[in-house]
């Protein structure tokens, strides 16, 4: 039997793993927390996330927990508008909005019942030589025909393979919430059910996840928001950074304040933000009949403007479930595995171009240009730049047969 080992079990480790399982391979899903555990908080999916995970065959479970995001449009601290959405999105590529707890138990739900599923193992080493795959957390080997890494920008897989491709600071600190359905505060009449709100440096997204079970069977709802300012994370402990983003965003229009006056130190999430640089110029390392596959942030971290990531691991597992389903180890496999590089890795770069000029105009980086200036850049190229990248990130279908 074909078999395969999945390393590490995030949101493209838990699509991988049951994608495969599901078509007849036999798969080791390696992760080293001691609970396979969901991220906190909430996420877009855009269309393509969408559509990936029906690839996947997870598209009904997604139905009853997403919820349209229907954002109102972009607007400045002072609640002007930079644009305005039309109905049913301006570019149609309207996002939905999912409760990251909703969206791990449709994906575990996904893993069927065949998968070895070993938590608390921490994949430190990998055998990259003319035999089999393998990866070992120093004590016990795991062979197979293919070894995916899905273990996350700090993917102990890649560092090996690739060494010179080092996460680096996206160059600004980012919380998320998700304020639950039961404390979500009375908005006053008109109040966009979502929303983007943007200066120099600071950005702050709103979206209603609706009420419990509004969506579907099983959505969480609740308002989910983020926040980013430019610098390094906070060491703070949670309450005193959220008193920070108090300050930090008093003054800005309705309804950022009253969200943040009703979250709860225990609802936030700082996250770190970073890219991997340089991206390795491979996905895949052939080996023995099969490979290794970069998958997720472990292929491609990006500075997170365009609310991608999860949607592009999403798309790899389904590009690369749809490559792999009916072929054997051997050069069969491998031409499968670099059908996967060489569908996955431009798709991918041009998007990291796109949210390396948006980072220029949202936070300034590499820009020459004065804070006035970048004021007035922000009102006239975030816009379409956002449009055009979410509609670009956002055009992706999957294929069923990329080698013919
Ligand atoms: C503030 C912020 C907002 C975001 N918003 C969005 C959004 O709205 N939409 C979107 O699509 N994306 C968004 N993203 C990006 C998205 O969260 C990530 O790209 C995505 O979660 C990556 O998933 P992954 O499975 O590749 O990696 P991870 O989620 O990092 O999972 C890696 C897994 O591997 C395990 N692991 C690590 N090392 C080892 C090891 N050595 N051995 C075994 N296991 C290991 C980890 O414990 C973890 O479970 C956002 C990111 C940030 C920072």
């Amino acid at each position: 039997m074909r078999s395969a080992v999945v390393v590490g079990a995030g949101i493209g480790g838990l699509a991988v793993a049951g994608a495969l399982a599901r078509t007849g391979w036999q798969v080791t899903l390696l992760e080293r927390e001691e609970r396979i555990r969901p991220g906190r908080a909430a996420l877009l999916l855009w269309p393509n996330g969408v559509r990936a995970m029906s690839a996947l065959g997870l598209g009904a479970g997604l139905d009853a927990i997403a919820t349209p995001m229907r954002p109102a449009g972009l607007r400045r601290p002072d609640g002007q508008w930079l644009r305005q959405t039309t109905a049913g999105g301006a570019d149609g590529a309207t996002p939905y909005v999912v409760h990251r707890e909703d969206l791990h138990d449709a994906l575990v739900a996904g893993l069927g019942e065949r998968i070895d599923i070993r938590p608390g193992v921490t994949v430190r080493t990998i055998r990259a030589d003319e035999y089999r795959p393998a990866v070992s957390d120093g004590t016990t080997t795991w062979e197979a025909d293919l070894v995916v890494a899905a273990d996350g920008v700090r993917s102990a897989v890649r560092q090996r393979l690739v060494p010179a491709s080092q996460p680096v600071s996206g160059g600004y600190a980012a919380w998320r919430a998700v304020i639950p359905w039961y404390r979500t505060p009375e908005l006053p009449a008109g109040t966009p059910a979502a929303g983007e709100t943007l200066s120099v440096g600071h950005r702050f997204i709103h979206a209603s996840l609706g009420e419990r079970r509004s969506a579907g069977a099983s959505s969480r709802g609740g308002i989910y928001w983020m926040a980013t300012v430019p610098g390094a994370a906070r060491p703070e402990p949670p309450d005193a950074q959220l008193a920070l983003l108090r300050r930090w965003f008093a003054g800005w229009h309705e309804p950022i304040g009253q969200l943040l006056a009703v979250t709860d130190p225990e609802d936030l999430v700082q996250e770190t933000v970073s890219e991997l640089r340089p991206m390795p110029d491979s996905f895949v390392f052939p080996g023995g009949g099969g490979g290794y596959a970069l998958l997720g942030d472990a292929a491609h971290a990006l500075v997170d403007h365009l609310g991608q990531g999860a949607c592009l691991a999403l798309e790899d597992a389904a590009t690369l479930q749809a490559l792999v389903r009916d072929v054997s180890p051997g050069p069969a496999l491998v031409s499968a595995l670099q059908t996967y590089q060489r569908d996955r890795r431009p798709r991918v770069a041009r998007l990291a171009r796109q949210a390396h000029r948006l980072a220029s105009v949202l936070q300034g980086r590499g820009s020459r240009l004065g804070t006035r200036a970048r004021g007035v850049a922000l009102g006239t190229i975030a816009p379409r730049l956002f449009e055009s990248a979410a509609a670009g990130a956002s055009d992706w279908h999957p294929q069923g047969d990329l080698t013919s």
